[in-house]
């Protein structure tokens, strides 16, 4: 079948590299390879840290499940292996309020049989200033830059023809979409899949909007493990570790700030102190695809499916986007996650 991606992130690629895979012939349409979020990500894999419950916990199980085998058919394809520590993720707890008014996503893990342990942050380097730390084992950290770039060299070497454009409109009627237009032509495909991230709103009537983060990239004295805390998280990669995030209502403005960077360093020298002779490397800055429930929107056409508002999981939940549109493609299998979270619940 031919299919045509528009929009070159994680869950674009993703979404490409296993249709391609499963031998369709794919192409992506895409703006700009880099202003995609992605490529920013902390890359936490950490639904339990982010006390998700309900169906989006579901959709995180699935995906947690799939992500060894994904990265592993990435390797082998695409020959990079990007970082990824399943050791776990530590959640920490600035004051007790703040552990109590987590308690009953506790309750929840447990019920669930979700394995963690109560840990004690000073065995970690973490400073006396913090309440309590609860270690979530089956949470884990990829990282984003590498794993972006595996995708690209992986649909480089599947052959896979990547356009760039900018779609400017999508016709849809009855279910079908009828065309699709940019500024360079339009494109035609048996299937299409749509992707665009935090600028979804310009070609759909979706309430999907950008909520700007800032991250720091610093090397030198780290974490055994990625601290989760609310002040800021730090995520030990290979090589540097990053400290995140801001989250800002501001548009799709792209300048680090002042206030951003101070607030990320104070919150993240309150966890771990040690940090405070590392090498600064710099700041990035990317638009999370937000909706107004904070849950992605997910829609399955006639020909069609769109893939939005991941907000701050998109790095988690790719392996589930990509399986989703592969089953509906090769099975025609619709996955309840469609129906869950699509675009009618907000009247569209
Ligand atoms: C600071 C920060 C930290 C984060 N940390 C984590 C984390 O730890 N774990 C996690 O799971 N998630 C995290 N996220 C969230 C994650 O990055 C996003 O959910 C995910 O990257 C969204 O992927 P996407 O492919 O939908 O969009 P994007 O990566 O934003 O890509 C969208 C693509 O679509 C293209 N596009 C848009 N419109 C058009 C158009 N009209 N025509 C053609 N192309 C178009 C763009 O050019 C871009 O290439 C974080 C995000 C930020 C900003």
């Amino acid at each position: 079948m031919e299919v045509l991606i528009v929009g070159s992130g994680v869950i674009g690629l993703s979404v490409a590299f296993e249709l391609a895979q499963a031998g369709h012939k794919v192409k992506i349409v895409t703006r700009n390879y880099e202003e995609g979020a992605s490529w920013v990500a902390g890359g936490m894999l950490a639904p339990f840290s982010e006390g998700l419950v309900g169906d989006e916990l579901k959709l995180s199980l699935e995906s947690l499940s799939l992500y060894p085998e994904f990265l592993e058919k990435l390797a082998d394809v695409s020959k990079i292996h990007p970082f990824f520590d399943d050791g776990g993720i530590l959640r920490v707890f600035i004051s007790e309020e703040e552990r109590e008014e987590f308690s009953d996503r506790i309750e929840t893990y447990k019920e669930m049989g979700i394995p963690f342990s109560e840990a004690d942050p000073k065995d970690y380097g973490i400073s006396g200033d913090v309440h309590s730390a609860v270690l979530f084992e089956r949470e884990g950290n990829v990282d984003s830059e590498k794993l972006m770039d595996a995708l690209l060299f992986a649909c480089e070497n599947l052959r896979m023809e990547i356009a760039m454009d900018d779609v400017t409109k999508v016709k849809i009627e009855e279910g079908q979409v009828k065309e699709v237009r940019g500024f360079k032509g339009t494109y035609g495909a048996d299937f299409y899949v749509f992707c665009p991230g935090a600028w979804t709103g310009a070609i759909f009537e979706a309430p999907v909007y950008p909520i700007k983060g800032q991250i720091l990239k610093l090397k030198g004295v780290e974490p055994e493990k990625v601290l989760y805390s609310s002040v800021a998280y730090i995520i030990p990669k290979e090589g540097y570790f990053l400290i995140g995030a801001t989250s800002e209502d501001a548009g799709f403005d792209t300048r680090p700030t002042a206030e951003g960077v101070n607030n990320l360093l104070s919150g993240a020298l309150r966890v771990f102190p040690s940090l405070k002779d590392a090498e600064f490397l710099g700041v990035k800055v990317g638009f999370r695809p937000a909706t107004p429930d904070g849950k992605p929107i997910f829609e399955a056409g006639e020909n069609y499916a769109l893939l939005a508002g991941h907000y701050r999981n998109g790095i988690l939940w790719a392996p589930v986007s990509a399986k989703m549109v592969l089953d509906l493609v090769e099975k025609g299998q619709r996955s309840e996650f469609f129906e869950v979270f699509g675009r009618k619940r907000f009247g569209n």
